[in-house]
């Protein structure tokens, strides 16, 4: 029962992200999971009118956040309260945990709704992301007089919310009285939106100004919102004069942020930005070992290689990973091996290549020149169409697994010598032609 838990909180975790706060508040805050098991999940839900309205949307949403952990989809039962009540302690407390510290609410702005995970101890620190992390420790030492603002910039999943909420823990930490406002950019914007309507901007602009910290996650959410950059004009300077710490992150740096005002990008810039890169190897295995021993698992050094090696293309997939192997090993109570990470991870982590059909090609080419797919699998030896046959076969002969004399009776019956001959002439061609090149490059990149 105790190490189901992690995998329903991991479930609730990623519907929340994909359906958002509200619709997640809505559906979600008052269920509970009371038994997680391979083939079912059991939930409750508060009252019979619940489990009738929303039935169906349990499903589908458990069902896809499951499938997109798991790679499978156990059936799911939903009962009313007390119908069928059996779940364990550790679980119910720990869901309400994390509904707890999540869960936002209009009047209650300085109860900082920070995951309890994003701290610097879980943060894994490698050559990636080095600069953000030691700028980051270092603001919490000298709040808002050493890098004000700070901005960290990187693509999806490298741990911007995560650095950006252990700055906020660990000034809660040092010191409980600070008043530390983290906030999404889209929170910023619809509530900005939200006071315009009914007049209370007064009053929203006092409570960004009575902060000692603001954090503002994925500021990137500002390109295009004119009036909604004019308001955080105002908010940054504000606090920047006060010397209140300011941190930002984003997808790009300052001056790659679409249609983001000059005055702004400049005051980006005031402090210090920093850049996440990609994770290099050594750090994906650190990130593998700490994500399972945070759950409570050890994982053998091969088996944390292998899903290292598999997944490399941001922190939160490689996360997804571990979650997938440690709840496949738990729920089929197996040990975690590489025969094992190899079955979870099948599905959807492994890049299966893609089977390139030799009709495929034809169609590309075929459209490409504009000529009959019918002309070019003929025997007709007009100019306009023995080049795409040509291509045909050297793309035939590059992608697909055909030999040479399959390949001709593909093209009007041709023999193995005269598919050699068309593709040396492709092959030749490319190398002095760089229009050919380009019109290769076209084409394959409508079929692979
Ligand atoms: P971003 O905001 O850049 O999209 P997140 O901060 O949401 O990325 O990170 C995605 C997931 O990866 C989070 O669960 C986070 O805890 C984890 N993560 C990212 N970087 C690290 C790291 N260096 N060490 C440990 N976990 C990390
Ligand atoms: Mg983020």
């Amino acid at each position: 029962m105790k190490q189901q838990a992690p995998l329903w909180s991991k479930t609730l975790q990623q519907i929340r992200t994909s359906v958002g706060k509200s619709r997640y508040n809505a559906l979600f805050s008052d269920i509970y999971c009371s038994s997680f098991t391979k083939d079912e999940i059991k939930i409750s839900v508060p009252n019979e009118s619940r489990k009738n309205v929303f039935g169906r949307q349990y499903h589908e949403l458990i069902g896809d956040a499951i499938r997109k952990l798991l790679g499978w989809s156990p059936r799911l039962t939903v009962s009313v309260d007390g119908e069928e009540c059996a779940y364990g302690e550790e679980e119910s407390s720990l869901n309400t945990f994390f509904l707890e510290t999540t869960s936002e609410t209009e009047n209650d702005l300085w109860t900082v709704p920070l995951n309890p995970d994003y701290t610097f101890d879980n943060f894994v620190v490698g050559r990636c992301n080095q600069l953000a992390h030691a700028a980051a420790i270092a603001i919490t030492e000298s709040l808002g007089k050493l890098y004000n603002p700070f901005f960290v910039h990187s693509a999806v999943g490298m741990g911007k919310t995560h650095i950006l909420q252990a700055v906020c823990h660990e000034i809660k930490k040092k010191d409980p009285s600070k008043k530390i406002l983290y906030i999404s950019s889209e929170v910023f914007v619809n509530r900005f939106i939200r006071a315009i309507e009914k007049g209370e901007i007064e009053s929203l602009r006092y409570q960004y100004k009575d902060v000692d910290v603001l954090a503002v996650d994925d500021t990137h959410f500002f390109a295009n919102k004119e009036r909604t950059q004019e308001e955080f004009f105002h908010t940054f300077n504000n606090l920047y004069h006060l010397q209140k710490q300011i941190i930002l992150s984003s997808d790009s740096p300052p001056k790659e942020i679409p249609l983001l005002q000059e005055r702004l990008v400049t005051r980006f810039n005031w402090g210090l930005v920093a850049r996440i890169e990609p994770p290099e190897y050594e750090t994906r295995i650190s990130i593998v070992k700490k994500k399972a021993y945070i759950s409570g698992y050890n994982i053998p050094d091969n088996v944390a290689q292998y899903i290292a090696e598999t997944v490399i293309s941001n922190v939160r997939e490689l996360e997804g990973a571990v979650v997938c192997v440690l709840g496949v090993s738990s729920l089929t109570d197996s040990p975690v091996s590489i025969e094992l990470a190899q079955e979870a991870l099948k599905d959807n982590f492994i890049q299966k290549p893609k089977i390139i059909k030799l009709s495929n090609i034809i169609e590309a080419v075929a459209n490409r020149f504009n000529v009959k797919e019918t002309d070019i699998c003929g025997k007709r030896r007009l100019k306009s169409i023995v080049i795409p046959r040509q291509i045909c076969m050297f793309l035939a002969r590059k992608y697909t697994s055909l030999s040479l004399e399959e390949i001709g009776t593909y093209f009007g019956g041709r023999d193995h010598s005269t598919v050699l001959h068309s593709i040396e002439k492709v092959k030749n061609n490319i190398e002095v032609n760089p229009t050919i090149c380009a019109i290769l490059s076209d084409i394959e990149k409508v079929f692979t």
